[in-house]
């Protein structure tokens, strides 16, 4: 069985300071060995949350990353920087880099690649516009997504990737998809795995629900046969994600 990967994601919030607060805050209420549990925070926040994590049950990871080495390429980070600094998982085409950071699937199948070559496990990011869901072409679009974001990524590598679905009209909306969609498009999303790549392939990869999550969706969400977790927004920056995590207690 697919062991359920709960992560956070914090977006442009948090000072230093107070991510290490809500570290503290978070940490004994987010204890459970039965999932793993990811807090994905701004880059300047990433060596004293690593810090402040220590000895928990708290993986750290990045909300974007850079795909080439080094070099200038002034205010990116490289994935050298990231693992030195303890990182083990990055969130890559998140809808709102595609949107306001021109990323786009060509750029996002780059970042998977040097993630994969330097160990770190790629969340990565799709997710439909209510247009597009209304026009009946969701699963198409996100097809095409995946299908980009893992071209020459090998079926090892894709073993341990995670995707997350967000669709875009859930995100911050306080409009959780209902269970029923969510599972549907997981479902899709799976098969799709299955045909880039096999079964084998298409069983062990994880894929998350994201857009809206919070205590009282998580536990119909997460009980879903394609949904192997969650990624969450807002409610990750209130003791609510203590009872996300816990969602099977
Ligand atoms: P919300 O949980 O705030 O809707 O954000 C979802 C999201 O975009 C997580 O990456």
């Amino acid at each position: 069985a697919r062991k359920k990967i709960i992560a956070g994601n914090w977006k442009m919030n948090m000072t230093p300071s107070e991510a290490v607060e809500l570290v503290n805050t978070l940490k004994p209420l987010v204890a459970n060995d039965d999932v793993d549990v990811v807090f994905c925070v701004p880059a300047i926040d990433i060596i004293p949350v690593v810090e402040a994590a220590k000895g928990s049950n708290i993986q750290i990871g990045a909300e974007n990353m850079y795909f080439e080495e080094k070099g200038a390429f002034t205010g990116e980070i490289s994935p050298a920087m990231l693992t030195d600094a303890g990182v083990k998982y990055v969130v890559l085409g998140h809808s709102e880099r595609r949107e306001y950071f021109a990323e786009t699937s060509e750029t996002v199948n780059k970042k998977m690649l040097k993630a994969f070559e330097h160990g770190i496990t790629p969340i990565m990011c799709c997710g439909e516009t209510l247009e597009q869901r209304e026009q009946g072409v969701t699963m198409d679009f996100i097809r095409q997504q995946v299908k980009v974001g893992f071209l020459n990524v090998t079926a090892d590598q894709a073993k341990t990737a995670v995707i997350a679905y967000e669709p875009i009209w859930a995100i911050g909306t306080g409009k959780t998809a209902t269970t029923e969609q969510a599972e549907e498009v997981c479902k899709g999303i799976r098969e799709c795995i299955a045909e880039i790549y096999d079964d084998a392939t298409a069983a062990a990869i994880r894929i998350q629900y994201g857009g809206s999550v919070n205590a009282k969706t998580a536990p119909e969400l997460f009980a879903q046969e394609n949904i192997d977790g969650g990624l969450v927004g807002g409610a990750s920056l209130k003791p609510d994600f203590g009872a996300i995590v816990n969602y099977n207690k």
